[in-house]
């Protein structure tokens, strides 16, 4: 590991807005990178409260903050205020990351939707390409799947969720390929992605029945927090391939960190820093 030397005048600053943000794990993933590669930047947390996330966007050019991770509650209201925004980041609503450009001008990118794509095929070895995927869930983390399993080609994007009204309006982010399902019919798709909180932390239960799932499935939760849900256990269980939330929590990071520095993350250092 190539250690950096202390911040100077010259240190690029990058950092995370949100309330609360003590506990992100984002100042870990990003200063480890930085030590790897040697860059003069740092990393920092910078607790905003709700309300002054277009305050965030303004100061950022003001101090020349090069790049910013953006939590709850500021993702709409940064997509808002920047000059620029992109497609995915336009049709969710709301941004995840702030890059400020050579020009002075702020751009809304949202890279959860990327990150899961790419913590998905890098594990699995398989593009997401023709595959028919179900997603649990139609919140923030299931609009971001939905979207980003739809450009990256898939045949089929189910939503399957307990509001009707809001599996419609999640599907339409699919475009054709978006439709409405429930979690009893799942034997037929090859992907199923958890996006819903059951499982996470003191949350029991099970977002949907795994006991059907088949060794040609693969299960994924968007959890990391514990690691191993009952859900993923008893997927595990029934035959599916499984991968937990830690891979989308790495590669949106890694997404974040090309999107500011330009050069190749350096993925084995960061997804170290992810807590043990
Ligand atoms: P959110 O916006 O609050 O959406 C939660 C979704 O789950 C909603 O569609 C909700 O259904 C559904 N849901 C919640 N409780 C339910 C229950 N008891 N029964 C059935 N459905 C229920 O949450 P989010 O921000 O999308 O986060 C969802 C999960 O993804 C969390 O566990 C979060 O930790 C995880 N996540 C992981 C990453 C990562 O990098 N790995 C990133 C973001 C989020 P209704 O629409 O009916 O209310």
């Amino acid at each position: 590991m190539i250690l950096r030397a202390a911040p100077t005048g010259g240190t690029a600053v990058a950092g995370v807005i949100g309330d609360p943000v003590a506990h992100s794990l984002s100042p870990a993933l990003h200063n480890a990178a930085f030590d790897a590669t040697g860059l003069d930047w740092t990393y920092l947390a910078f607790p905003v409260t709700a309300g002054r996330g277009g305050e965030a966007v303004a100061a950022m050019k003001t101090l020349g903050v090069r790049g910013l991770s953006v939590t709850m509650p500021h993702k709409e209201a940064v997509a808002e205020a920047a000059d620029e925004i992109t497609p995915a980041a336009r049709a969710l609503g709301v941004a995840n990351c702030l890059v400020l450009g050579d020009d002075g001008n702020v751009t809304a990118h949202n890279t959860d939707g990327a990150g899961f794509v790419r913590g998905f095929e890098a594990w699995s070895g398989s593009q997401l390409l023709g595959m028919r995927v179900a997603v649990l869930g139609a919140g923030g983390a299931a609009r971001a799947v939905i979207d980003a399993c739809a450009r990256a080609g898939a045949s089929e994007v189910r939503v399957v969720n307990r509001t009707p009204e809001k599996a419609e309006r999640a599907a339409a982010l699919a475009g054709d390929v978006g439709t409405i399902g429930r979690a009893d019919q799942l034997g037929d798709v090859e992907v199923i992605v958890n996006a819903t909180p059951i499982g996470m932390g003191d949350n029991p239960g099970l977002p949907c029945d795994p006991g059907g799932f088949t060794g040609g499935q693969f299960a994924v939760d968007l959890i990391y927090h514990p690691r191993e849900t009952a859900w993923l256990v008893a997927a595990a269980t029934a035959g599916a391939r499984t991968q937990n939330g830690l891979a989308m929590l790495l590669h949106q990071a890694a997404v974040q960190f090309r999107l500011w520095t330009g050069i190749e993350p350096p993925l084995d250092a960061m997804e170290s820093a992810l807590p043990g």
